[in-house]
């Protein structure tokens, strides 16, 4: 299952995260994942609960931002508005993704005694 590698992956940064502060507990995870990231937010949201059992992410919830993808033009950085060609009228060049094929750990909280 490609969600439950991506949270093992994700996991491990929370865990040296929570180490290096001394936490006792991590309480929210904020994670921002792309439209094209190739993502189901439902899998990975039922892969970390399977995953946080026992571990310092227990009793934390999971936040998931969903980024639509966004297109731009590389070189007069016109934006590609959703549905049309992707490519630039003016400049006849293929345009370039933006945003939308990240998964990032956008913030950690955790409970430091
Ligand atoms: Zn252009």
């Amino acid at each position: 299952m490609h969600e439950y590698s991506i949270i093992q992956a994700l996991m491990g940064r929370v865990e040296a995260e929570a180490r290096a502060h001394g936490a006792s507990a991590v309480v929210r995870l904020r994670v921002r994942i792309g439209e094209l990231s190739g993502v189901e937010p439902e899998l990975l949201s039922s892969a970390y609960s399977m995953w946080c059992e026992g571990t310092i992410c227990d009793a934390s919830k999971l936040e998931i931002v969903r980024v639509p993808a966004a297109w731009a033009c590389p070189e007069c950085q016109r934006p590609i508005p959703r549905g049309e060609r992707l490519r630039c009228a003016s400049c006849e060049v293929p345009a370039r993704l933006r945003q939308g094929d990240e998964i990032f750990l956008d913030r950690i909280e955790m409970e430091v005694p």
